[in-house]
């Protein structure tokens, strides 16, 4: 296996960036829904010392003292923008899984060429044309390729971490086996891809500090000392492909279930099923870390190697009348999302469901009681996840007939939120000549 993991820098930023360039090499930072707490932070923000999900009123001195410039989130911008990306990143390799709105891995088996070069000219691309800087990394792995691709996007943000030639795209299959080490004691063992703050402590607590560290490790003792998934992440660094595409532990920001259909799918009935499912796999993800989402991302594309066909592909952002986990209302909102951007007559062979703006669930408000989509149905969803764990996948589903408009997001307080650029008529960018 060889695979490539592409990755937009500082993705909500960035796309702010690309619509107004006057951020750039600025201070600048993406806010949550409410203006509550930083969500993107640029690299001159980040130098500020603007932490991961600090709220605003913490950091707000830093408008006035260092020309901080904050933003409402954009979700229909990101949204359209990520779309964009991962048609171009598609064309690198034969399949793709979008694993977050700003990153996918595409599987290069069959590929032929020099891949470190087809990457830099797809990083081109998606500069020139979607105006977003990107990170690739390759590796014989799902995590080795998430690894250089932190060694990309270090060197290129830090001169000096790495050697300079990695920077931006990084092929650890260009390199010998001590220069791939070489690399991995320069990197702390936290960076790894799966290894959360808790089982990183306990590495730490052990002695273990640098990613090669962790390579290093006997696969039967990390099974006995820790879990089956920290002997997996040890092999996959040794270079045994042990997860596959599309089966990746949920990521920090999004949670995304996307698919390729075994064969193009042309009816939206089926697409409304594919996405129900999708839907309910992301829910059930997103419950077990026990969160909460905000908006609903849809997308469906027809095969780029299917030259012979029409080409098609969009993607649509619901907000969600208020954060939940609830798989029928985020069923209903992504079938909603799915009939907007559907049209007839194109063979589809990708579509998926991506959950954004996730929080956890202990920091909703309690809201009024509207009597119409909103009843509790925390014990359900909790019984749906237990007959399905013990019973097989699918056991119980909802029905998935989807009802209604989309929804709409009057409650949101999104005072700093720039315009939908590239998806509404009456905010597309101006050029004056
Ligand atoms: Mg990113």
């Amino acid at each position: 296996m060889l695979v490539a993991l592409i990755d937009v820098n500082n993705f909500y930023c960035s796309a702010e960036m690309s619509f107004r360039p006057s951020l750039k090499n600025r201070p600048v930072v993406v806010l949550s829904n409410n203006d509550g707490c930083a969500v993107a932070r640029s690299n001159e923000a980040k130098a500020l010392g603007v932490k991961m999900g600090q709220p605003w009123h913490e950091f707000r001195n830093l408008e006035e003292e260092a020309g901080l410039v904050a933003l409402s989130a954009n979700f229909t911008l990101y949204g359209d923008l990520s779309d964009r990306v991962m048609s171009i990143a598609a064309g690198l390799g034969h399949e793709q899984e979008v694993y977050s709105i700003d990153e996918c891995f595409v599987s290069l088996e069959g590929i032929p060429g020099d891949m470190t070069a087809r990457a830099r000219a797809v990083r081109e691309r998606i500069l020139q044309w979607v105006g977003l800087p990107a990170g690739i990394g390759i590796g014989r792995t799902k995590t080795l390729a998430k690894f250089a691709n932190h060694v990309a996007k270090t060197a290129d943000r830090k001169p000096g971490s790495y050697p300079g030639e990695l920077a931006r795209v990084a092929n650890l299959a260009d390199l010998d086996g001590a220069e791939v080490d070489r690399l991995m004691e320069a990197t702390e063992l936290e960076e790894i891809w799966g290894i959360g703050p808790r089982i990183g402590a306990q590495l730490r607590a052990d002695g273990l500090a640098t990613v090669l560290d962790v390579k290093q490790m006997d696969p039967a003792t990390a099974r006995r000392r820790w879990s089956v998934v920290v002997e997996r992440t040890v092999r996959e660094l040794q270079g045994m492909s042990c997860i596959d595409l599309e089966d990746a532990p949920a990521p920090k920001k999004e949670i995304a279930c996307t698919r390729s259909f075994g064969r193009p799918v042309r009816s939206v009935t089926q697409l409304e099923e594919a996405l129900s499912d999708f839907a309910g796999r992301a829910c059930e993800k997103l419950r077990r870390q026990g969160g909460r989402a905000g908006q609903v991302l849809v997308f469906i594309r027809t095969s780029p190697f299917r030259k012979q066909d029409k080409q098609y592909s969009r993607s649509v952002v619901v907000p969600l009348r208020r954060p939940t986990a609830d798989t029928g209302l985020v069923c209903q909102a992504a079938i909603a999302g799915l009939r907007a951007i559907y049209r007839e007559g194109f063979n589809y062979a990708k579509a998926g469901v991506m959950l954004l703006e996730l929080q956890p669930a202990v920091v909703q408000q309690e809201e009024l009681d509207l009597g119409d989509d909103t009843s509790d149905r925390t014990d359900l969803m909790a019984a749906m996840d237990r007959l399905n764990l013990r019973y097989g996948r699918g056991t119980v589903l909802v029905a998935s007939s989807g009802s209604g408009a989309l929804p709409r997001d009057w409650h949101m307080k999104q005072e700093r939120r720039t315009p939908r650029y590239t998806t509404h008529w009456d905010e597309m960018a101006v050029a004056r000549a």
